[in-house]
Order: C-alpha cells, then structure tokens, then sequence
C-alpha cells in the first residue's frame, strides 16, 4: 500500500463525518460517499470531496473505509444488493477493506472473509472517544487483522486516533471493543446501585465518592463519569447527562456483547441483565442521554417510603 493511499469514505454520519475531515485535513486523497444527503452536504461544506456513488469512491481507492450503523450495512454494502455489485467486486484487487463501524464479531470476521475471498485485504478498527474524539482526532482504534495489514492501516488510524491497539486476528477488534463495554455498562449500574443506596442510607454523594475512589470500588464509571452532580464536575451528571456516551449506543453495544457471550456459551449472568436494564432505559427516554443517568432511572423506581433523599 502507497504511503498515502487515496481512500474511498463511506458512511459520513457523527463519526465519519468528522474523521473523513481529519483524513483530508492530514493530505490523504478522500472520496466520500453517504446515502443521505445531508451528511454528503455537511461532508462537502468542510472541504470532503464528495463522490456520486459508492462505485465512484471506491475507484482508485487503495482504502475503502466504511463507518455505518450496524454489521448488515457493513455486509450488504461489501455484497451489494438488489443485484447491484458491491464494494467488494468494484475495488481493485488488494484493495484495503477497513471497516471502523461497531457490530457483531461474527460479523465483522464474516466480512472480512468475505474481503479476503475477493482479493482483499481486512481490518476491523472499532473505535472509542464518540464525536468529541472523532472531531479532535484522539479516538482509540482497536484493531483486528492481520499484523502486516495492521502495519499499513497504523498511520491513518493515526491521524484519526491517539491509541490504536492491535487486538489479534480479525474480529478482533470488535471482541475488545464490546469487552471493554460489558466491564461499563455493569460497572455504571453497580456505581449507581450504590449511590442511590447510599442516598437512602444517608451518605451525602461526595462522602461515598471520597471513600469508594480511593477503595476498591474505584472505577472510571464512578471516577469520570460519575452518576452524580458534584463530585467530578466534567461528568455528564451536571449537565442534566447530554452525552457524553448516549444510552442508545450503550443498548447497542451490550446487545453486541450479548449476542457473544450467547454464541460463545460463556455463563454470564450480570451481561444479558445490563443488556435488559439499557434496553429499557434507552426506549424510555434515555436513548439520546448520557447512559450515566440510568441512576434516574434506579432513583425514580426505588421505593421512597424510607428514603433520606
Ligand atoms: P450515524 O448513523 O450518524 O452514521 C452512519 C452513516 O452511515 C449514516 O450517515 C448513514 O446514512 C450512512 N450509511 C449507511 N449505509 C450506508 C451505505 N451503504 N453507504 C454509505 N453510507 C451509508 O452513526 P455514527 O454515530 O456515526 O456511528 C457510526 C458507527 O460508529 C456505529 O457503528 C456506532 O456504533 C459507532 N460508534 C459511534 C459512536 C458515537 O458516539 N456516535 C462512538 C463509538 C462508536
């Protein structure tokens, strides 16, 4: 692969958008592509040159990069559908497939057998840090693929990311990704189990925070985004939980690790009640908050006859 390879940018959504712009700001050669216009629009009017068809931007392209909502997207587009090619057939051969979307491991090695079986070449490279870190460009990659594919996505994931971790073979990025996501989706309502109990114990917040940062409890959910006013004053809690990282993608993930954890057989109990506690949380309201406020939710379910709230 060239130094700078030209690449064809496909899903120009919250995150795309933004790490498409980084991309063109660092003097790669850029081709974006997005079903919706307004994102081709908002894309554009940042300076993103913008191709007429998925079959445009891919031409020439040495890195496809795909940022899309789910799995699906990701294979329906490297298929095609409707009996219209799909990226697969219209890239070059040895063309790098890269896709950075967030889905299913099988998925994401489905994909990537699919890219291989055509020639390609495949890296999955979910990402963290949401928009704020799409925008700076200090997102954490986390890889999945072959070491030498690895070594020829590096400096582009560089330009969009500040830590970019090689995860193992592919899928490998996505198992890391939803990993990590299982550990805070539980920890944040185990976090705020705890401060609402000790809400109706009588501990003010900041007296539980001051011992449980500096025991055993210590986490990033209770030290960074803590649940709570007050304590951590950057975390969403003080800002009514504007995300932050939204409750919907949160359900999202944990339904990925779910899935998972049900393919895999592994005996979990607290990762499909995590999935269950989002789900609900994100349907009643909290998909576009921060997931941190499901303490709201444990707070306004709670039983208040013996409350010292
Ligand atoms: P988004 O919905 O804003 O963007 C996805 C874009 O893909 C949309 O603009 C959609 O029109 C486009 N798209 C779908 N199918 C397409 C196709 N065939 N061709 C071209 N474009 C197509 O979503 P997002 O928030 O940007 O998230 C993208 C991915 O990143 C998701 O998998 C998400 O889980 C993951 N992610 C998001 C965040 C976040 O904070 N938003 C954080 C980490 C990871």
């Amino acid at each position: 692969m060239s130094e700078k390879p030209a690449i064809a940018f496909l899903g120009l959504g919250h995150m795309g958008g933004p790490m498409a712009i980084n991309l063109v700001r660092a003097g790669y050669s850029v081709a974006g592509f997005d079903v919706v216009p307004a994102a081709l629009e908002a894309a554009k009017a940042h300076g993103v040159p913008i191709a007429a068809s998925p079959a445009e931007s891919v031409a020439g392209a040495g890195v496809v990069l795909t940022m899309f909502p789910s799995g699906q997207h990701v294979l329906d587009a490297y298929r095609g559908t409707d009996g219209a090619p799909g990226l697969l057939a219209t890239a070059a051969p040895g063309t790098m497939f890269l896709d950075c979307s967030t889905i299913n491991v099988d998925e994401a090695r489905e994909a990537a057998a699919l890219a291989v079986e055509a020639g390609h070449r495949s890296v999955d490279a979910p990402v963290s840090g949401g928009v704020v870190g799409a925008e700076a460009g200090t997102l954490t990659f986390m890889v999945g693929g072959e070491e030498d594919d690895f070594d020829a996505v590096r400096p582009l994931l560089d330009v969009m990311g500040k830590r970019v971790v090689h995860c193992g073979g592919h899928g490998g990025g996505q198992a890391a990704k939803i990993c990590n996501n299982l550990i805070l989706g539980v920890s944040m309502i185990a976090v705020s189990e705890a401060f609402v109990l000790g809400e109706k114990l009588g501990l003010t917040h900041q007296a539980l925070f001051d011992v449980a940062s500096n025991a055993s409890g210590q986490c990033w959910a209770l030290t960074t985004n803590c649940p709570v006013p007050g304590p951590v004053p950057s975390s969403p809690a003080n800002r009514d939980y504007q995300p932050g990282f939204a409750g919907a993608l949160m359900a999202k993930d944990l339904k990925l690790a779910l899935n998972a954890l049900q393919s895999t057989g592994v005996a979990a109990r607290l990762g499909p009640l995590a999935s269950e506690i989002y789900d609900t949380f994100a349907a009643e309201g909290g998909a576009g908050r921060d997931f941190s406020g499901i303490i709201t939710d444990i707070r306004d379910k709670s039983h208040n006859d013996r409350s010292q709230a």
